[in-house]
């Protein structure tokens, strides 16, 4: 099959894709998050060939894509509190889980009772989901435990030659997936951090809102995922990345130190240092994360950043660290995985 790439801009381009969907295809196509590669949610066959394309285990569920509340008419019930939040935050970064009706397949949801829905705010999105008239299954447009694509030319590259069209809209805003918070099951959990915060919600909510536990640690060997992609080896790099914590000088010395100790011993080694370091660490191949004030700026660069180091075929990479704060506790939710939780301490 060969992959066509074409403008999200273009109106023709969205209505090639609407018609794509509707006949049960597959569309790759940018959201202010990341890029998802979506089909038609109320075709089981268009469903199951998107885990055939990214290589993605049955069990891990995807979300389901719409540009107006009325679509939701059928699919699903509204649990308490969910009205507020999609008056704050919809069209935009968070996706909340919803008690579904059968019209939405077992294939969507991996069988569980929930389904997870998301309005996603970038114009072009939100024409091809009004041309096609569908509810729009997408998960991450990357293969199977590769970082999600935050470019056409990272889905490309995951995706050539699997699915008939890509559409370009150029980088995506956020660069991480979405904010997934569970209203089903008493306290409202976010079960996996992204562009809106955990503050945003409960001022938005006006209650507490709680963590899944494994966001920033791995999880444990007996413990059930409330969210199944946090089960994976997900956004991981070929090459060992490892996180350093502590005070800024003693940080930056540490990133050099070891970085240097592994290229002593034959390895290709790099850091990931803010942008305030870059010169500092000049001799270690510094790759500019962003500011260290500037936790967006991170987010935006995070995926991207990733998928080079397996390019350049790194072996060691050693990190900064950012505050698991505001954005930051969703950014650090990504790099931890890709450490596999690996972390010094100085
Ligand atoms: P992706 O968009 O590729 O990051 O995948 C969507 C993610 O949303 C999944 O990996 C799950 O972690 C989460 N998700 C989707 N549906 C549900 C659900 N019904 N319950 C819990 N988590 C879900
Ligand atoms: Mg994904």
């Amino acid at each position: 099959m060969r992959t066509q790439v074409l403008d999200a801009g273009s109106p023709d381009a969205v209505r090639t894709a609407a018609e794509i969907l509707a006949q049960g295809g597959l569309v790759g196509f940018p959201t202010e998050t990341v890029y998802g590669l979506g089909a038609n949610a109320l075709d089981r066959e268009a469903v199951l060939s998107i885990f055939a394309a990214k290589g993605r285990p049955a069990d891990n569920p995807l979300i389901v894509h719409i540009w107006n509340r009325d679509q939701l008419e059928g699919l699903c019930s509204i649990p308490e509190g969910a009205e507020k939040l999609m008056d704050a935050f919809w069209p935009g970064p968070l996706t909340l889980l919803f008690p579904r009706t059968e019209r939405i397949p077992d294939e969507v949801t991996a069988g569980l009772p929930t389904v997870a829905v998301r309005m996603p705010s970038m114009p072009c999105t939100r024409e091809l989901l009004k041309a096609c008239g569908l509810p729009v299954a997408a998960p991450s447009a990357n293969r199977s435990g590769r970082p999600s694509p935050t470019t056409a030319a990272h889905v490309l590259e995951d995706m050539d030659g699997r699915i008939p069209l890509i559409l370009d809209g150029g980088p995506c805003q956020v660069g991480l997936e979405s904010t997934v918070l569970d209203l089903t099951r008493g306290e409202p959990t976010v079960l996996r951090p992204g562009g809106v915060t955990p503050e945003m919600i409960e001022d938005a909510l006006g209650r507490k809102v709680s963590l899944a536990g494994s966001i920033l640690r791995p999880l444990q060997p007996d413990e059930k995922a409330l969210s199944p992609g946090m089960r994976y080896r997900h956004y991981a790099p070929k090459g060992d990345v490892t996180l350093v914590e502590g005070p800024e000088d003693a940080v930056v010395r540490t990133l050099r130190e070891r970085c240097l100790a592994d290229r002593g011993e034959g390895r290709r080694s790099c850091v990931l240092c803010f942008t305030e370091h870059v010169r500092e660490l000049r001799d270690c191949d510094p790759h500019d994360i962003g500011s260290r004030g500037d936790g967006a700026q991170v987010a935006h660069r995070l995926f991207d950043i990733l998928r080079k180091l397996d390019q350049e075929g790194m072996e060691t990479v050693y990190s900064e660290v950012l505050p698991p704060e505001g954005v930051g506790l969703a950014v650090m939710n990504r790099l931890g995985r890709a450490a596999a939780f690996r972390k010094i301490r100085v």
